[in-house]
């Protein structure tokens, strides 16, 4: 399994590339503007093609994902910030597609208080719409959408996996759409997965909604409150409410073997650092050692 983290894309996108290779990390995720600011970055085609270039050339960080601003609300009753959140995800995907990255990782927002069923067809529509448009800016395909899945707190849409699995059908499962499973979200959202038998069926179940192999991303956090707290607060691996174990029951789950893990966690407060690579490693092995142990016992 890749094992990245999020690193800052300050001082230009390709800095961003040796953060990574520092921190050890297969892969890195960066935001291509600034996160809490609807204004976009002007990245010049130089700096988007010297980026390309410096992943080719990249021997350690193997991908780039790029995670969408936090403002974006296509679920929103205001037609006008719905539009905008729209406009936002062009730039978002153009930008991302332009260095290659393996996908643009978005929190589709909040319906405040209308309910899901009411606001699906929209943002389906949105979805779609803002992929097509980013295409015709780039004259060639868009990288992936990955809808990530949602801690649950107040309207928030993608709370479930039948919520994603209903906007992907709502989209036509259009073959851009994908997801991307935060740990902590679902754990907030008030999934377990305490032993191996809960982190299974937590699989079957993204597989049998979602269906497999749209599965993009892994963002790969503990969490700083209890099950079901529907509050989106990552901790560092092994420091919060899920627990290491836990974390390994599911990430050495054969059907995650080949999605690419994330890390978004506080470190020292600046981030992940070398030794949460080290841990997210650690946590794996100790999960798939887990796994082969009872895949013994239950072969004897
Ligand atoms: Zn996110
Ligand atoms: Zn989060």
């Amino acid at each position: 399994m890749i094992i990245g983290a999020h690193v800052k894309s300050s001082g230009g996108l390709a800095s961003a590339l040796r953060r990574g290779r520092e921190l050890g990390a297969d892969a890195i995720q960066i935001f291509t503007q600034s996160p809490r600011m609807w204004r976009s970055s002007s990245h010049s085609p130089d700096e988007l093609a010297a980026y390309r270039a410096a992943q080719q050339a990249e021997t350690h960080v193997r991908t780039t994902f790029c995670h969408a601003t936090y403002l974006i609300n296509l679920a929103s009753p205001d037609t006008d910030l719905a539009e905008r959140s729209r406009n936002c995800l062009v730039e978002n995907l153009v930008t991302a597609s332009a260095i290659a990255a393996s996908g643009v990782i978005v929190h589709v927002g909040s319906h405040r208080g209308e309910g899901f069923e009411r606001v699906a067809g929209a943002v389906a529509r949105r979805l779609l719409s803002a992929l097509d448009e980013a295409g015709a800016v780039l004259g060639s395909a868009t990288c992936p959408l990955l809808l990530e899945n949602a801690a649950g707190a107040g309207g928030t849409v993608g709370r479930t996996f039948d919520e994603l699995a209903a906007l992907i059908a709502a989209a036509g499962g259009d073959a851009r759409l994908g997801v991307c499973l935060d740990t902590q979200h679902l754990f907030a959202s008030g999934v377990p997965y305490r032993d191996e038998p809960e982190a299974n069926a937590v699989v079957s179940s993204l597989e049998r909604t979602i269906g497999p192999g749209r599965l993009g991303c892994i963002h790969l956090n503990d969490s700083k409150v209890v099950l079901g707290a529907n509050r989106d607060r990552h901790e560092n691996l092994g420091e919060g409410e899920i627990g290491a174990e836990a974390l390994g029951h599911l990430i050495s789950h054969p059907g995650l073997a080949t999605v690419p893990s994330i890390l978004e966690v506080p470190g020292s407060g600046d981030g992940p650092r070398a030794q949460d690579v080290i841990a997210a490693r650690a946590i794996l092995s100790a999960g798939l050692q887990w796994r082969n142990r009872r895949k013994g016992l239950s072969a004897q």
